[in-house]
């Protein structure tokens, strides 16, 4: 159940309220919207009439019930206003949100040396990327595959940050490397694998670093937006819902089916940011471009691509990447997201200009 504030309510008007929910053992949750203040009642309300909470207080506007399973994830407990996400990165804060640019990120599938991470930054930085992902611990299928190099990854990736200033985005999958991954990453991936690992989701849920959710191979949306209310339950308003694949039955040609219609389907549904990882969600270089229009058309607020500087050499995924074509993909996004309303015109290819010793950039930059 949701409170919706009269516009102008006093402070101490929602003091007093909430003290007064507190007597009936409910636990009030406050949110600042920018007209209206929303407080939010995520027990269990059945045995209520609105009407007698509605008698509590003279600036309360409506009582509005929510009977979906996700609550602090719904849209109604902000009352219709998404949630803005920011992320502090060393050149600057990055928000995700509907009514911003769209952030743009870019990542070799795992971290592959010192070199390789920081020449990728580089690049991607000065093609108008906003944050780095790389894997330094990667979920494999097999065993047998290679898994990452660890510890020694995240001492790169944090090379690659202070080099480059991007944001770093890795994915955590086990709570006891929670705290090391923390102190590099600027966003904390969760795999599609992991979305159910719900001690996971409570561990990270209790760290004030945003979180980046995916959505398992076959999970419905409401199961995806159960593992988000996990994380928000823990306390950690800052999550962002991550699109990658679902499981269909035509692998041969598309590997797995990229789900454009979530987009507004969430947006009908929660507040949250929504980002489509294009490379999982297509598993083909060729489908990217194509994809990530329809996905910023359909109103996507961040999109994440895999980038690698020399594709045919990686050890896994090259073939879904991108660099050297990430500056002309950006090119191409850049008329896509003005004709939308969503790009910040300063990032425009505002970097063309700087060198990175390597003379690589320049090969990267259309014309
Ligand atoms: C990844 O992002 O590196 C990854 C393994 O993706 P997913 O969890 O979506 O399979
Ligand atoms: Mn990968």
């Amino acid at each position: 159940m949701i409170i919706v504030m009269k516009p102008n309510c006093p402070q101490q008007e929602i003091e007093l309220l909430c003290a007064k929910l507190y007597r009936w053992h409910l636990i009030p949750e406050v949110s600042m919207g920018k007209d209206k203040v929303v407080i939010g009642l995520v027990e269990d309300t059945t045995e209520i009439d609105p009407r007698q909470i509605q008698n509590l207080s003279l600036f309360i506007e409506e009582v509005v019930g929510v009977n979906k399973p996700f609550k602090r994830a719904s849209l109604e407990f902000r009352n219709g206003e998404p949630r803005d996400v920011q992320v502090s990165t060393p050149s600057g804060t990055v928000t995700f949100g509907q009514n911003h640019p769209l952030v743009v990120i870019a990542s070799p599938c795992f971290v592959k040396s010192e070199q390789m991470i920081v020449e990728t930054a580089l690049q991607v930085k000065a093609a108008g990327a906003r944050f780095l992902r790389g894997g330094a611990y990667k979920p494999r299928t097999s065993p047998y595959a290679f898994q990452g190099h660890g510890e020694s990854a995240l001492e790169w990736l944090a090379t690659a940050k202070s080099v480059s200033g991007l944001g770093i985005i890795t994915e955590v999958m086990d709570t006891a490397e929670l705290p090391m991954i923390a102190s590099v990453a600027d966003i904390l991936q969760i795999g599609a694998r992991n979305m159910q690992n719900f001690s996971l989701l409570k561990k990270v849920g209790a760290t004030n670093k945003p979180v980046l959710l995916k959505r398992a191979l076959s999970a419905t949306i409401e199961e995806w937006l159960m593992s988000a209310e996990y994380i928000l339950a823990a306390g950690n308003p800052n999550v962002i819902l991550c699109e990658r694949e679902i499981r269909t039955f035509d692998i041969k040609y598309t590997r797995n089916t990229l789900d454009i219609s979530a987009i507004p389907v969430l947006r009908s549904l929660t507040h949250l940011p929504i980002v489509i990882d294009l490379s999982y969600g297509t598993g083909k270089l060729e489908l990217v471009t194509p994809m990530a229009m329809a996905a910023i058309a359909a109103g996507c607020d961040s999109l994440m691509v895999e980038v690698h500087p020399s594709p045919q050499t990686a050890l896994s995924d090259g073939s879904q990447s991108l660099t050297p074509g990430f500056a002309q993909f950006m090119g191409k996004m850049t008329l896509f997201c003005q004709f939308f309303g969503r790009w910040q015109e300063q990032y425009d290819y505002c970097e063309m200009g700087i060198s990175t010793g390597n003379g690589r950039v320049g090969t990267l930059i259309p014309q």
